[in-house]
């Protein structure tokens, strides 16, 4: 490949996935910053409590909590041209607050946590780390939830010297989930248990008595970067998945009164095994898509021919080859960084992708003038997997798995190609134009 620096618009396309990636620390902040582009582009509000009455090419969404499916119905019937789905989820693993997280020890207020997924635990050590979530609060009407993010560092997790853990570059750090990962909080003597609610209360600006109960996440708080001689890489938390879902939505803002029905789906919880009603493992895919082929006016068998004509692109992210442990990697199918998104197979279905899916990725691919790559995992290391599988076969629903490469994934800072987002956008941008 040749360029002497990367392409503007690769770098403009990666400073807007940075700055969507930093106003959104939760999956709840995530669907909020989708929506606020969505409403921008003249995309309205569903609700699942409520009845739906659809035109062509009208422009939707629909929330359950840090879930979200935007869709643009399509000018001709869904029984006749299906339809196209690119999905990825708003979650990220890490640390999350306990409820009676606040606890004093030796003169420090310290906060513990549960472990969400499979972060990279060592990566939280010694960063200036925020507090992002949702807050349940009392109020005159009943219960309101805000959504809160601490963007300047409030916790941290203070690694053990050296001195004490004298082979810590031969073993790696080992952290123990229950003990050696509460938070410090503050060093104030005389505090109180009370005092961390009394703090998000100042935040809220609300009266702690009034808080009833919240979700709170650990979040870094720097900023993400572009780095490299010639700007050719970022680097940033929760890439995985967010990158993806910044992708879909970029091109689902795009469609403009399409033939087929596209649809964008993001779903919570994929990093603790979707299986919730905002993951992919729970209703709310069948239940929008009964609900939009309802409101079209497709009953019985004409809505399931829609579904046997669709497509599911199950977009997450995927592991770039990094020289340092050439043995981790499968030789043939190394992925290179800024050299294409990834199709990803697995015989055991880790990976939804057949070669009818992939055939038609590799179409779009074309198409769009992207380049694209293919990947396995090693045959002797379980793969990891994704919404592919799940969606898929919930919906009955032909499915490609693929992604952008990345290095660390489930590390505090994560880095990714700045050319291959904005490639898989392009590719997107075909797909969803009803190809
Ligand atoms: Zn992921």
């Amino acid at each position: 490949m040749t360029y002497s620096k990367t392409h503007p618009s690769a770098i403009r396309h990666a400073r807007d996935m940075l700055a969507f990636i930093h106003s959104s620390p939760t999956p709840w902040h995530a669907v909020a910053s989708m929506v606020e582009c969505l409403q921008e582009d003249g995309f309205s509000a569903l609700h699942e409590t409520e009845s739906w009455a659809l035109q062509p090419h009208g422009r939707h969404y629909v929330i359950r909590g840090g879930a979200l499916m935007a869709f643009v119905t399509g000018g001709e019937s869904p029984a006749e041209t299906g339809f196209v789905i690119a999905g990825a989820h708003t979650d990220s693993p890490g640390l999350r607050l306990k409820p009676h997280a606040a606890h004093l020890s030796e003169g420090l207020l310290r906060l513990g946590v549960e472990v969400y997924g499979g972060p990279i635990l060592a990566t939280f050590t010694d960063r200036d780390l925020g507090l992002a979530g949702r807050v349940q609060k009392r109020t005159e009407n009943g219960i309101q939830t805000q959504l809160i993010h601490i963007a300047r560092p409030v916790v941290r997790l203070p690694n053990l010297a050296i001195h004490m853990n004298r082979d810590v570059n031969e073993q790696g750090l080992k952290l123990n989930r229950q003990t050696e990962l509460n938070l410090i909080f503050s060093g104030e003597e005389a505090l109180s248990t009370d005092d961390f609610k009394a703090f998000i209360a100042s935040e809220l600006a609300c009266a702690p008595e009034d808080i009833l109960a919240m979700d709170m996440l650990v979040r870094d708080t720097q900023e993400g970067a572009i780095w490299g001689a010639r700007e050719e890489y970022v680097a940033t938390g929760q890439l995985d998945n967010l990158a993806s879902c910044h992708s879909i939505l970029q091109a689902l803002l795009k469609v403009d009164a399409p033939r087929q029905t596209v649809i964008g789906a993001f779903f919570d919880h994929e990093e603790v095994g979707s299986e919730s009603h905002v993951g992919a493992s729970g209703s709310f895919v069948s239940d929008v898509l009964a609900r939009i082929s309802e409101a079209l006016f497709l009953h019985g068998a004409d809505a399931l021919r829609a579904r046997a004509r669709s497509t599911f692109i199950s977009v997450d992210m995927a592991h770039a080859w990094n020289p340092n442990f050439p043995a981790a990697y499968e030789p043939q199918h190394r992925l290179r960084m800024n050299a294409g998104p990834a199709i990803k197979y697995n015989a055991s279905q880790r990976y939804a992708t057949d070669s009818e899916s992939a055939a038609r990725f590799i179409h779009w691919c074309e198409e769009a003038d992207v380049p694209y790559q293919q990947y396995v995992h090693r045959s002797d290391l379980a793969c990891g997997s994704t919404i592919g599988p799940l969606v898929s076969a919930r919906l009955g629903m032909s499915t490609v798995d693929v992604g952008a490469p990345m290095w660390s994934m489930h590390s505090l800072r994560e880095s990714a190609g700045v050319l291959d987002n904005w490639w898989l956008t392009k590719v997107l941008d075909r797909a969803l134009e009803g190809g």
